[in-house]
């Protein structure tokens, strides 16, 4: 078949790692970026990557870029402590969620952190002649031909065999092409800044909280999280082979630090977004008044340049839809809490897994639809677990693993979901999620209702009726290769309850 043409909106951690991955395998692929370099925009702090995304990169990167990644990361202490507010330790909580799916290369751990500017700009690296910087995507027109006329944001139009949307959390393409999805305000505010890591600042912060990603709340949830980021490899010779700037950037050593809060506890939202970094910072030491002495001191060494303030979003999980030749990944789909952890680490995920869909169809192995229904089904189904969660009642920073509410009206696609289209349905504490309307290879079964673990088994369940307290439901699970194999299975449902 011929080379496929492929567009992807966004250069974000999702768009160019499949990018990546399909430029090393001889794809013409572009990727359109509304910002005007690699360096026009601080991109955020620190990320945590996990094995979901180790795997991904792993697959993705020439072998000298995966090295550059590796040098460029930190990799801390296992564990992540949690303390009150005068920094006594609380019990260990269970990380499992934070752990990844991956089977990432053998002698690395599984948690790394990042910064998220030197990933971008280590992702741009060998792609020059891939990325269009400067254009925003802004729609696209389905032809009869089954290609994609993507629309972009100068007048200018371009042709394409698949387009894939990477563009995050305010996606236009998902916009489009799923105009009924929605993206909801989880009810949190944070506030964020860096610390610089030298000898000066780390004999200032207690020492327990310069080995690992720490979270100290109070009893009203306030929170104050510290994630420091000590390079693993700064002298590397690979680092010597970039740019000044990179050079620079990659020897900084600085902690994330955030301060968190419910927003009916912080100032209001007009204040914040317009306060001056001073400003908020001041705000964070008045409000840790009765805290530690040594937490709040953390917060005197805030670079005040890197501090703003941020409201928590997700995506609210929608129905199985068509496949077509327009699919989105990461956060354009299903972006969740920040305070998760996964979100990046799962939009590497569909980097790999729609990577291999699409390498599949130009093996010649599948039809372009079919490949991006194969990528869509299991990334509904792994993607909105951490999508329009609560955690903990909507408490800011908790990190336990995603809440068993599912937030918004679950509509069925097939017109047959659970509950009342304007009430939030629950399920029970038997670590079952209710997520979207079961498909098999792309088609929407009539009538059904998945339902999937929490601990990500993948299983699933059709669910032709229902009563007041029980679903009885026709247990499948599901193959690779979508084979059915049912069973009899009674999923509890606490009906009535928020
Ligand atoms: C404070 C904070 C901390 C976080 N920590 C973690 C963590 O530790 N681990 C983790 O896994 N996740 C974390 N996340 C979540 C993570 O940042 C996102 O899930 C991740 O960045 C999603 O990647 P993406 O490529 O899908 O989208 P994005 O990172 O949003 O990238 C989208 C790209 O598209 C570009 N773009 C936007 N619109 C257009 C357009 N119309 N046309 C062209 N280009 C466009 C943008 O400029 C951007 O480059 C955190 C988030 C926050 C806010």
């Amino acid at each position: 078949m011929s080379v496929l043409r492929i567009v992807i909106a966004g250069g974000g951690p999702a768009g160019m790692t499949l990018a990546h991955r399909l430029h090393r395998h001889g794809l013409d692929v572009t990727v359109y970026e509304r910002d005007c370099g690699v360096a026009t925009r601080d991109p955020g702090y620190r990320l945590h990557i996990n094995s979901t995304g180790t795997t991904a990169l792993h697959a993705a990167l020439e072998p000298a870029l995966w090295e550059l990644f590796l040098a460029t990361s930190g990799m801390p202490d296992e564990g992540m402590p949690l303390y009150d507010e005068h920094l006594t330790l609380r019990p260990a909580r269970d990380t499992k969620a934070t752990e990844g799916v991956g089977a990432p290369v053998s002698d690395i751990p599984e948690h790394l952190v990042v910064s998220r500017s030197t990933l971008r700009r280590i992702l741009h690296l060998g792609l020059e002649q891939v990325v269009r910087f400067g254009v925003k995507v802004v729609g696209y027109r389905s032809n009869p031909d089954s290609t994609v006329t993507v629309l972009l944001d100068d007048g200018q139009t371009v042709e394409a065999d698949v387009l894939i949307a990477a563009d995050g959390i305010n996606s236009a393409v998902r916009a489009q092409r799923l105009p009924h999805a929605r993206v909801i305000d989880l009810g949190a505010r944070h506030i964020v800044a860096k610390i610089p890591l030298t000898d000066q600042t780390r004999a200032m912060i207690p020492a327990q909280l310069l080995t690992t990603f720490s979270l100290a709340y109070d009893s009203d949830h306030t929170g104050l999280t510290f994630g420091p980021l000590e390079r693993s490899n700064p002298d590397s010779p690979l680092i010597k082979e970039q740019d000044d700037e990179f050079q620079a950037e990659a020897r900084e050593n600085f902690a994330l630090t955030i301060f968190n809060s419910v927003n009916e506890k912080m100032m209001p939202d007009a204040e914040l977004f317009t306060a001056s970094p001073q400003r908020l910072r001041d705000y964070v030491m008045a409000r840790l008044t009765s805290w530690h002495p040594a937490l709040v001191d953390t917060v005197q060494l805030w670079d005040v340049t890197t501090v703003q303030a941020l409201t928590l979003r997700s995506c609210v999980p929608v129905g199985a839809w068509e496949p077509s030749n327009v699919t989105m990944m990461g956060d354009a789909i299903h972006a969740m809490s920040s305070a998760l952890g996964i979100g990046a680490n799962t939009a590497l995920r569909d980097a790999h897994v729609l990577g291999e869909e699409l390498l599949a169809v130009t093996d010649g192995y599948r039809a372009v639809v079919e490949g991006v229904g194969a990528y869509e089904e299991r990334m509904r189904d792994y993607g909105f677990r951490g999508s329009a969660t609560v955690r903990g009642g909507g408490r800011a920073g908790d990190r336990s693993p995603p809440a068993t509410r599912v937030v918004g009206p679950l509509r069925s696609t097939a017109g047959s979901g659970f509950g009342p289209d304007s009430r939030p349905t629950a399920l029970s504490r038997g670590g079952w999620m209710l997520s979207s309307p079961l498909s098999v290879n792309g088609k929407v079964v009539p009538g059904s209702v998945r339902v999937g673990s929490r601990r990500g088994q993948g299983s699933m369940a059709v669910a032709p009726c229902r009563s007041s307290s029980h679903v009885s439901a026709r247990w499948c699970r599901i193959s690779s290769a979508a084979r059915l194999a049912p069973t009899r299975l009674r999923v509890s449902i606490p009906d009535g309850r928020p």
